[in-house]
């Protein structure tokens, strides 16, 4: 048994690093943190591939932000360098920018446009639907049904496994419109990645003496031998946590394909996305963004399915609906044993790097009160549904 832990953490992604960093560092805390992968970093790991190309090991990050603090906050860990996040899909043949830009609607219409007269083509092309229910009504909305059936129905289905009709309007509304010719994939003004990589960056974030890290270890054979002082932090699937005692959440899972390649660079940009027929959603050569100067380059070709890792939390109506109720009983789990849900799969809700990191970061702010005050204060209960 255990006796010197005073937060145990469950994860060693983004949001288990941030949330030791920050007791060590400020409250002077004693923190083990396990994670069942043999790696920090989380989902946000990369590593040398055999061939000595860094490569992202679970699908391409590309970190952005619009808060500046963020910045400041992670700038402690590593120095950054620029980076354009470029995504181009292939479309019958074609390359085209995407997100859809004005340059992707000339060549897809085959005329000249300005931001006005691509404005009135849309409006001719877009259904009129007031209050899109599901990203396929969301879309048709925006762009029309060819501009639908040609970039998002096919790559939904394969991405998500169910028809764009049948997920939230936020799953597609993620992506813009623009009717300029900007043909980077957000328009964030913080987009850059750390000049060492994320898991350089994460080591650095635990490097302290009151951190200790167990890897390859699951939390579920411990979590009982171990009853840390102060709380504990989950960042692992929710409904896992439960036993999946009200039934399994759904998630998406990827295979990943790497490829060697014996050139400096084989794609125009980092990320090509294939709409079309056939099983892959996209083609990344994550060296468009690294910066790594070396004689060879990756591929990774990416495969949805429903078998593996949880990847993505799935929007819907019924996965949300039984998120809910799996969110009770952690709140309860907070009360009673000081246990706090944070992250992707601890909270079931699609976060980015920077937002997740956010999160953590408040559910620090929330962990500082309580023992400052001795309030009971739920993490948990402040969220809304997702
Ligand atoms: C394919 C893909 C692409 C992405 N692209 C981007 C992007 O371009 N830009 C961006 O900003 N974000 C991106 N993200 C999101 C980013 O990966 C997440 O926001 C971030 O990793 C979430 O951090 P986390 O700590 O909540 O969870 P994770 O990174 O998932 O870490 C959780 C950790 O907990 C461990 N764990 C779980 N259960 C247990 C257990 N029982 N015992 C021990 N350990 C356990 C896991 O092994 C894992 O290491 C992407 C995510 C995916 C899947």
């Amino acid at each position: 048994m255990l006796d010197d832990v005073d937060l145990l953490v469950c994860g060693a992604g983004p949001v288990g690093c941030v949330l030791a960093e920050r007791a060590a560092r400020v409250l002077g805390w004693r923190v083990l943190v396990v994670d069942r992968r043999s790696h920090l970093g989380g989902n946000c790991h990369d590593a040398p591939h055999e061939s000595g190309v860094l490569v992202h090991r679970y699908g391409p990050h590309y970190f952005r932000t619009r808060d500046e603090g963020l910045v400041r906050y992670l700038s402690r860990f590593t120095e950054w360098i620029p980076a354009k996040y470029e995504v181009r899909s292939l479309v019958r043949g074609t390359l085209y920018p995407f997100p859809i830009n004005l340059t992707t609607l000339e060549t897809f219409f085959g005329s000249k446009l300005t931001p006005e007269s691509a404005r009135v083509l849309l409006d001719r092309e877009r259904e009129k639907i007031d209050r899109p229910r599901n990203s396929e009504e969301y879309v048709l909305s925006r762009v029309g049904r060819r501009l639908y059936d040609a970039f998002y129905r096919d790559y939904t289905l394969k991405q998500w496994g169910r028809p764009a009709a049948d997920l939230d309007p936020e799953v597609c509304g993620r992506i813009p419109v623009r009717l300029d010719r900007d043909d980077r994939y957000v328009d964030h003004p913080f987009q850059m990645m750390p000049r060492a990589g994320f898991t350089a960056m994460f080591r650095r974030m635990l490097r302290h003496r009151r951190i200790r890290v167990l890897l390859d270890q699951d939390f579920r054979e411990i979590r009982h031998l171990i009853l840390p002082r102060k709380a504990t932090i989950y960042a692992g699937p929710i409904d896992e946590y439960f036993d999946h005692r009200l039934g399994r959440l759904p998630y998406r899972s990827l295979s990943f394909d790497f490829r060697a390649i014996a050139a400096e660079r084989v794609q125009p940009c980092v990320q090509i996305n294939f709409p079309g027929a056939g099983p892959i959603t996209r083609s990344v050569e994550i060296k468009h963004i690294t910066g790594q100067v070396h004689p060879m380059t990756v591929l990774s070709l990416e495969r949805p399915g429903d078998v593996g890792e949880p990847y993505y939390p799935v929007p819907t109506s019924a996965s949300r609906a039984l998120y809910e109720r799996y969110r009770t009983l952690a709140e309860h789990e907070t009360r009673a044993n000081r246990v706090y849900f944070c992250g992707r799969l601890a909270q079931y809700r699609y976060f980015n790097t920077d937002e997740v990191i956010q999160e953590a970061l408040g559910c620090f702010r929330l962990l500082q009160q309580r023992f400052a005050t001795g309030l009971d204060r739920s993490y948990s209960s402040r969220l809304q549904p997702s």
